[in-house]
């Protein structure tokens, strides 16, 4: 795996240079010399870095592969997208968002009250809104007040009850109703874990039976001009091209069938979302390119608009993790490996040792490049042994601690004799010889979807990459928390480098955590968002480091989960002393983060 797999999962948004990770964009600068502009300014605990170039890069992306199809297939109908704000609804994502895709008229999709509140007053006016999701009369309500406001927003019935309460509202207050598009429950599954979106089972969608009453209802009711758009979602990271073929057909055939029953209005067809990214830094785990999507899109779409003699739909679709995941990257500080536990300055031999000691103290001592394999074979039963005999009585905790760091030391030793020419020899033992790294940062704050789905994000350092990395490694998090961690995988091996960090800094960068992350994470322990920051590049292609938004202050934690924080401080300041209470207030206006010692590293 070279360079950890940048080329698969990367798409030119980073390369390395210099035992850098650098951005392809602007005065191309490292992640390192952000991080570190950053840190100056005392922020220290893990970095969200938002790039908002790379959002516009993919929003620019979706719309050229899909006007391309459209001239090339000479297709009628036009291409239309909006952002499903579920994927990342934070500002400092949303609003570059919606700056970049105003010359597209790029919209939005809101899945619940809140974030068609948010819709409503960010979305530029005249691109469209989506509204999906269970609704009520309120909600529904509050789609004909967006309408009144001049948006263009199409109401998305997930059940003929909304349809009823549109009637309701719409009598009820006079205002002008809002556009009403159909989901239909697909016959055809898609594929993948989120495949529950969609198929004859799904939470979502309206039956064959239900659509066609849902019509004469509409007729009957005499608001079906407004029926502009039947909807889709086959759900989320489509690894393969081929189901939504299928639900293209279906949903092709169900709007010329409409069209035929005197859907006079109905214009388009909605595919939904699921355009995945890739995330391994393996193999290849997507199988279709944004080119093939678009031109099945469109060739489909026009020949079950031919066959049926009907007008061909315009396309809209709703990919959100293809928009945000790449634009998004976490910077965790090392803050430890945990084998500086084990320097020889800390062994503290006995005059007379235990024979398996002595015996680990010799093969440390006699190593040779040649010996090297074998001994560190030895040294770990050595300790496997030394340990049972620990639990039987046998050898006392100096015996204990002794091995412990001559087994460690044996391990480094060999590691560097074998790095340069038995690398692969050394690969065999992965397993036995890990480092463990504690990293600065909650893996449920921000990765929930590692800790829930099991979902890979790509990892590698963003400094050292000169360097070989040859720790098989296991990653910690600071959560007091066993599920906070990222083992070791032989099937995926992630290898580190050895670094000393009293000398120098090591930091991880987790990538395509755009999506879904922000919103999902989780204040497990009280450890709140991670320092966020939009690195955005000016006219003269320099950075700038945007909207800093600082971790939460423990104060506003714990206020968040409904504590009374002049409360807790009137507590604490009845029971302590002056001094003492004023040194734990400048605490309480920290983050919870570990503050790491700003060591002497230069670049
Ligand atoms: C979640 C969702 C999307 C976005 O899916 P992605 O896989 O992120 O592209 C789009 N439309 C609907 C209705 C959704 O529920």
């Amino acid at each position: 795996m070279k360079n950890y797999g940048i080329d698969i999962w990367g798409d030119n948004n980073f390369f390395v240079e210099k035992g850098l990770v650098k951005v392809n964009h602007g005065c191309e600068p490292s992640l390192l010399s952000i991080v570190k502009d950053i840190r100056k300014q005392d922020f220290k605990g893990p970095l969200l870095l938002r790039f908002p170039h790379i959002t516009k890069k993919q929003i620019t992306t979706l719309y050229s592969a899909f006007n391309k199809s459209i001239k090339e297939y000479d297709y009628k109908g036009s291409f239309n997208a909006v952002f499903p704000l579920k994927v990342n609804q934070l500002p400092n994502f949303v609003l570059p968002l919606v700056q970049a895709g105003k010359k597209y008229g790029y919209g939005l999709e809101a899945g619940s009250k809140a974030e068609l509140i948010l819709a409503m007053t960010y979305n530029n006016m005249g691109s469209p809104i989506t509204v999906n999701g269970f609704k009520d009369k309120e909600m529904i309500h509050i789609c004909f007040i967006a309408k009144a406001m001049g948006h263009d927003i199409t109401v998305i019935i997930e059940g003929l009850n909304e349809l009823e309460m549109i009637v309701e509202v719409l009598k009820e207050t006079g205002l002008e109703c809002p556009n009403v598009g159909l989901r239909v429950r697909l016959h055809s599954g898609g594929s993948g874990l989120w495949a529950k979106s969609g198929g004859i089972n799904s939470k979502f969608g309206l039956t064959s039976t239900e659509i066609l009453e849902a019509f004469e209802l509409m007729e009957e009711t005499n608001i079906h001009e407004y029926l502009t758009m039947i909807h889709f979602h086959i759900g989320s990271a489509m690894n393969s091209i081929k189901p939504l073929k299928k639900a293209l057909r279906e949903a092709g055939h169900i709007y010329a069938e409409l069209k035929n029953l005197g859907a006079k209005n109905l214009t388009s067809i909605n595919i939904g979302g699921g355009l995945a990214v890739e995330y391994s830094a393996y193999e290849r785990t997507r199988f279709y390119s944004l080119t093939e999507f678009a031109n099945d899109v469109v060739f489909t779409l026009r020949d079950i608009a031919r066959q049926k003699g009907v007008d061909e739909p315009n396309i809209f679709t709703e990919s959100g993790r293809f928009i945000s995941a790449a634009s998004t990257v976490l910077i965790t500080p090392v803050l430890e490996l945990f084998s500086t536990e084990y320097e020889l300055d800390h062994l503290n031999l006995k005059d007379k040792n235990p024979p398996l000691i002595q015996e680990l103290y010799e093969l440390h001592r006699d190593m040779t490049k040649r010996t090297a394999y074998e001994y560190m074979h030895d040294s770990i039963d050595h300790m496997e042994s030394l340990l049972t005999l620990f639990d039987l009585g046998y050898i006392d905790l100096q015996d204990r601690s002794n091995a412990e760091i001559l087994t460690h030391q044996i391990i480094k030793k060999a590691i560097s004799f074998l790095e340069v020419e038995d690398y692969e020899e050394l690969k065999r033992i992965d397993q036995n010889i890990q480092e463990k790294y504690l990293l600065n940062f909650s893996l449920f704050q921000s990765l929930p979807d590692y800790w829930g789905i099991d979902q890979e994000f790509p990892i590698m350092p963003i400094n050292h990459l000169d360097k070989k990395p040859t720790r098989s490694a296991s990653l910690w998090d600071i959560t007091c928390d066993s599920d906070g961690e990222l083992p070791f995988d032989a099937k995926k091996p992630l290898y580190l480098h050895d670094i000393n960090l009293n000398k120098e800094d090591y930091f991880l960068g987790f990538f395509n955590v755009g999506a879904y992350q922000d919103t999902l994470g989780m204040k497990h322990n009280l450890f709140s968002h991670p320092t966020e920051i939009n690195v955005v590049f000016d006219k003269d292609d320099n950075v700038i480091l945007e909207k800093i938004l600082e971790s939460q202050k423990i104060e506003d934690i714990l206020e968040d989960i409904d504590y009374d924080p002049n409360e807790i401080k009137n507590i604490l300041k009845s029971n302590l002393p002056e001094n003492l209470y004023k040194d734990l207030t400048i605490y309480l206006n920290q983050n919870s983060y570990l503050k790491t010692i700003w060591s002497y590293y230069d670049e």
